[in-house]
């Protein structure tokens, strides 16, 4: 699966700010942008990029209701099923040594959770795909494991180098770099996202990091075959230090010391019962909920946030540690 390497200007695949933000962007000033409030516009296609099952609902659960209220439609693509975790294998399938089976288990029941989660926020006829990439490795995906000029990378969880076959977007996918960009790309390209959701390069989690590197690569891949694409792009943030369960109020303050990117922060204020849906879903993700209750309640309050990003230019694979891939 060759593909030419990517050296993308973003910018041009997203939609253009509006004159008032380009106005704020070009002031002097190095003071942090006031918070604007997000809407969502009727007949969105939103198309939601989760790195792991449960991050979908974290950083947009009332965005999707939001999108659904809205007359739109609502995509998630799953890049891994999360199987890549030893403690909650652990407290799953009561092995103190999990087995290549026990992480495949794991992996399929996550799935099922992300099912049972997203039907609690009654957002319709959604579409679900799980990529079945591997769970902590895609940092790896971007920098070493890029084409087949090597070996596809092995998960040392489930012991695969590539997605089951029923999961397999692209016939002959294997663990590769190259191959998880041309798989988004073929979503993207198929669904015509006018809003994408991905996660920000800032996140501290290396696949989440990583997810942000795809969709952009992604993105430059689906505009180069069709020029005259755009979408909106925005993105939001799970695992930045402390933040956010270290405040408990009813409020979901952006992250401090993180600035807001071109359009400053922004606060989609959720209804109570889009708020109270958000919860339920989260306690769906019931092997979640068990060893990290208190990081998944720490999202659900009144308000998710977002940004948008600037101009970035991405270029895959990137020999840099940029997601700090150990
Ligand atoms: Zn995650």
């Amino acid at each position: 699966m060759a593909r030419f390497l990517a050296s993308v200007a973003l910018a041009a695949a997203v939609a253009a700010p509006s004159p008032a933000v380009n106005a704020a962007r070009h002031k002097p000033s190095r003071l942090p942008l006031p918070i604007q409030t997000f809407t969502v516009p009727e007949g969105t296609r939103l198309l939601v990029v989760a790195p792991h099952p449960d991050d979908e609902v974290l950083g947009a659960g009332g965005l999707m209701q939001q999108v659904h209220e809205g007359g739109g439609t609502v995509r998630i693509v799953y890049l891994t099923n999360g199987e890549g975790y030893p403690e909650g294998v652990r407290v799953e399938e009561h092995h103190e040594s999990p087995t290549p089976g026990d992480y495949r288990d794991y992996g399929r029941r996550r799935e099922l959770e992300a099912h049972t989660a997203l039907e609690a926020l009654k957002i319709g006829d959604y579409t679900t795909t799980f990529l079945s990439f591997p769970d902590g490795g895609l940092g790896k995906l971007m920098r070493s494991y890029w084409s087949d000029r090597r070996a596809a990378y092995r998960s040392p969880y489930t012991r695969r180098d590539r997605p089951p076959e029923s999961k397999q977007l692209i016939r002959a996918t294997e663990f590769r770099g190259e191959d998880l960009t041309q798989e988004l790309a073929q979503i993207i390209g198929d669904f015509h996202p006018t809003l994408i959701v991905a996660p920000r390069r800032e996140d501290q989690h290396v696949d989440h990091c990583a997810a942000w590197y795809f969709t952009a690569d992604a993105l430059g891949d689906v505009r180069r075959v069709d020029p005259a694409f755009s979408t909106d792009l925005v993105t939001y943030i799970v695992h930045y230090y402390s933040w956010p369960f270290a405040d408990d109020g009813p409020v979901l303050e952006p992250p401090p010391h993180l600035r807001g990117g071109v359009s400053g922060w922004l606060r989609l204020p959720l209804s109570k019962t889009e708020a109270r849906a958000k919860k339920a879903a989260l306690k769906r993700y019931r092997t979640q909920m068990r060893v990290m209750g208190w990081f998944l309640d720490g999202f659900a309050r009144s308000n998710e946030v977002f940004s948008r990003p600037g101009p970035l230019r991405v270029v895959l694979p990137d020999r840099r540690a940029v997601c700090d891939d150990p």
